[in-house]
């Protein structure tokens, strides 16, 4: 089994490698890169004028299975994800049951390798049926492959509870994962707190609700010495404390989603429910601190948070419908856009946002290694096009939602082949 990708412009930040160059891969992991690699026998794929990379990885969606499979399947939901040009996913625990235990870790292990096209590693809740009282199995689950702990949407209210979350966690050897939100400030609300939502009239939701958070837990984390992450982070105070804390050697790490780089609340389009998420749009400086945190490192990951809800769900007053949008097909054509045809970033820096900086957050090793184009990791390789136009058409995607504000919205460059493991999971129609 050998796959020999020709001809590519390979960047693979973890190696500071950017050249026109060929790649083998064999027996499901990468064999090396080189000038006119030969490899007899090997399928080939001729990858001139495309960006050959390290397989992406969201270590943020919610694939809905078990329980909420009328959203979204661990098929459907990978499969988008493999049409994101996303080779590795990790799913937060809010399903039904909760992924709080060693079996429900198993059953999502279990049906994706049946199911999915790119692999997939399990959250766990943070607390039996994230309730925010009692510790889950955190090392059951651990020792299933769960890859972290979170109680995402539900965050622990409890400081006490969250303490010793984090110790177990530091002992178990997982991060800890945070959707930082103070539900006391938040109070109902359905949008972020400013002259928008007072025009609006839609009930507000302060920054402070996450600032509050974001400093409770890097407290925490500090007295606790676990490796803390900062889920999709959007405010400036955020940013600025996150950029302190790593300033002072703490090993915290944020991630930012595509739709709080792209969007703010001056975009939303009134009472359009694909505009209400959690954390909500911020305001315009808000966007631009998070963009300088992306620039200084502050920020490590962008992450999706691809958050299927069915059309009866979502298509309701803005009020009463849930939070959250898909994000899996729009990632790529929105950091390319936002981040590097800006000027923002270099390409380099994009893809390591979606591959080794995620991989680091995570701490895969050894046989799990992955992220970089490294002899012996994965055979995950991403190939994407940096510039060419494309529109996203939300009836078409491969996730079983539409929720999504970007549909009909062009981009310059997006996935052509998603490759795991050696093996072609998806390619670009046309291509
Ligand atoms: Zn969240």
């Amino acid at each position: 089994m050998k796959l020999l990708i020709k001809n590519g412009r390979i960047i693979c930040p973890a190696s500071g490698l950017d050249a026109i160059a060929d790649l083998l891969i064999e027996d499901g992991r990468i064999a090396g890169t080189g000038q006119d690699l030969s490899a007899p026998g090997a399928d080939v794929i001729d990858a001139s004028g495309l960006v050959v990379a390290p397989g992406f990885i969201d270590i943020h969606v919610h694939l809905r299975e078990p329980g909420f499979e009328h959203a979204e399947t661990i098929a459907t939901g990978t499969r988008a994800a493999a049409a994101g040009g996303f080779t590795t996913v990790c799913c937060m625990p809010n399903t039904k049951p909760v992924n709080d235990s060693g079996m429900v870790t198993t059953y999502i292990i279990e049906t994706a390798s049946r199911v999915s096209p790119v692999r997939v590693c399990p959250i766990g809740a943070i607390t039996k049926g994230s309730e925010g009282e009692e510790l889950a199995s955190i090392g059951t689950m651990a020792a299933a492959g769960a890859v972290a702990i979170s109680d995402d949407g539900r965050p622990v209210m409890n400081s006490r509870v969250m303490r010793r979350a984090m110790e177990v966690a530091r002992e178990v050897g997982v991060p800890v994962i945070d959707h930082c939100e103070d539900l006391n400030l938040t109070a109902g609300g359905d949008m972020h707190e400013c002259v928008d939502s007072v025009n609006l009239g839609l009930r507000p939701i302060p920054s402070a609700a996450e600032d509050v958070m974001v400093a409770r837990d890097i407290i925490l984390a500090e007295m606790t010495g676990v490796r803390f992450h900062v889920a999709h982070i959007s405010t400036k105070n955020s940013v600025a404390m996150v950029a302190y804390a790593k300033q002072r050697g703490l090993p915290i790490t944020s991630e930012v989603t595509p739709h709080h780089i792209a969007l703010h609340t001056g975009h939303m389009k009134p009472y359009d429910s694909n505009y209400k998420m959690k954390p909500p749009l911020r305001c315009a400086t808000d966007i631009d601190a998070i963009l300088a945190g992306v620039a200084s490192g502050a920020i490590d990951c962008i992450a999706t948070d691809h958050a299927p809800h069915a059309g009866d769900d979502k298509f309701q007053e803005f009020e009463k419908c849930p939070f959250g949008i898909t994000g899996l097909e729009t990632a790529m054509g929105i950091s390319l856009e936002v981040l590097v045809h800006s000027g923002r970033i270099s390409l380099a820096r994009m893809i390591a946002m979606m591959t080794s900086e995620p991989a680091r957050v995570m701490g895969w090793k050894g046989e799990q290694a992955r992220g970089a184009l490294k002899p012996g990791y994965l055979g995950d390789v991403t190939i994407f096009h940096p510039e060419y136009p494309w529109t996203f058409d939300v009836s078409k995607s491969q996730s079983k939602s539409r929720n999504s504000p970007f549909g009909g919205r062009t981009f310059q460059g997006g996935p052509i082949l998603t490759i795991v493991g050696g093996t072609e999971v998806w390619r670009a129609p046309g291509y």
